[in-house]
């Protein structure tokens, strides 16, 4: 019997009675991490890895939530459940359940790259041995291959030393809850001053909690006048062409997304400069980390599917798909409740 199916509620584990990152209301939500496609409102009881308590929290309210330590096992209905760390943001977990003698992981999303980076901002993500493993597939073609984070982080320090250098500000674009956190841990702080929007801060403020270190940063109000031409500052994409923007004067805007990848996807943003930072895995890390759980059998969710299941195939393994209903990196998917919605770019990536 299957560990694990699919529902319309969402994924479903029939021997324990409950669900992974349910999107329509349940009595019982497993979550893999904090990201509002992932985390939805309304369950009864929500379980995730302690590390992500203080980011759901911060956007689900007072919900009834039981958290585990990476790595802890509780049994549920005679299923052994466990969380195991995914690298994607904090807090993000894969989740094993193991019954009658079969372990299958549902990886939620997770990064892992072909250049042997991990995400510094949270636990990397560890491989865990399976009969079958569920894999997302956000990056799942083989065009996506990310440079070594430290090249592209000397990119972004060089982009914003050069506006300041020439008294302009930098702004750069990601999304509030993981995205803007990477950014932050990896910019040379000393270049100038650090700007956070509103929907940022609360997340930082649940990273610093949780002792990940970042930079000092200023709300906007709180930047000197004579200091604008040398901030680097760090906002949600829905920012872009907003009122909020216009107190930094003649600045030079980016966007960090693995989206960058794609020529056509930075003409559509329409900014000065796209970095290729993703907190999804990319092609070679996707096969990296599919061979290391050993599974025979792969369940591929979150795009691209068909592309990957071909491949898993060619492979030799069994291969299936689940439709989800999670969103990607190119919705709106991290920004905070009550921001203004950022335009939903319809991407045809072949
Ligand atoms: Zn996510
Ligand atoms: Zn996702």
């Amino acid at each position: 019997m299957d560990l694990i199916v699919q529902r319309p509620e969402g994924l479903y584990c029939p021997a324990g009675n409950f669900y992974i990152d349910p999107w329509r209301p349940v009595a019982r939500a497993v979550i893999t991490h904090a990201h509002s496609d992932h985390a939805r409102q309304g369950h009864q009881h929500y379980l995730a890895a302690h590390p992500s308590e203080g980011v759901l929290r911060s956007r689900l309210g007072d919900i009834t939530l039981q958290t585990l330590a990476y790595g802890e096992i509780i049994n549920h209905h005679g299923v052994r459940l466990s969380l195991h760390p995914a690298g994607h943001v904090l807090g993000s977990a894969q989740v094993r359940v193991e019954h009658g003698g079969q372990v299958w992981v549902a990886s939620g999303d997770y990064f892992v790259s072909g250049e042997d980076d991990s995400n510094n901002t949270c636990e990397p993500f560890d491989p865990i041995r399976c009969h079958c493993f569920i894999t997302e597939s956000t990056f799942g073609l083989p065009i996506y291959r990310w440079a070594p984070q430290r090249a592209v982080f000397d990119d972004i320090n060089q982009w914003w030393r050069r506006n300041a250098q020439a008294g302009r500000a930098s702004l750069l674009m990601g999304y509030s809850f993981g995205k803007a956190q990477r950014i932050l841990a990896g910019v040379d702080a000393s270049i100038g001053p650090i700007v956070v929007h509103g929907a940022v801060e609360p997340l930082n403020h649940a990273y610093r909690a949780a002792g990940v270190a970042l930079p000092a940063t200023l709300h906007a109000t709180e930047l000197d006048k004579a200091a604008i031409g040398r901030a680097l500052i760090v906002a949600p994409p829905s920012v872009q062409g907003s009122a909020w923007t216009k107190r930094f004067g003649d600045y030079s805007d980016a966007f960090a997304s693995g989206w960058m990848q794609l020529r056509g996807a930075r003409r559509r943003r329409a900014v000065d400069r796209g970095f290729v930072l993703s907190d999804h895995a990319d092609w070679p890390g996707l096969q990296r980390a599919i061979a290391a759980t050993g599974a025979e059998r792969v369940i591929v969710t979150h795009g691209y599917e068909a592309i990957m299941v071909r491949w898993l195939e060619e492979q030799g393994l069994q291969a299936g798909a689940f439709q989800t209903e999670y969103d990607d990196e190119r919705l709106a998917t991290a920004d905070a409740p009550g921001d203004p919605a950022p335009a939903a770019e319809t991407e045809s990536a072949a």
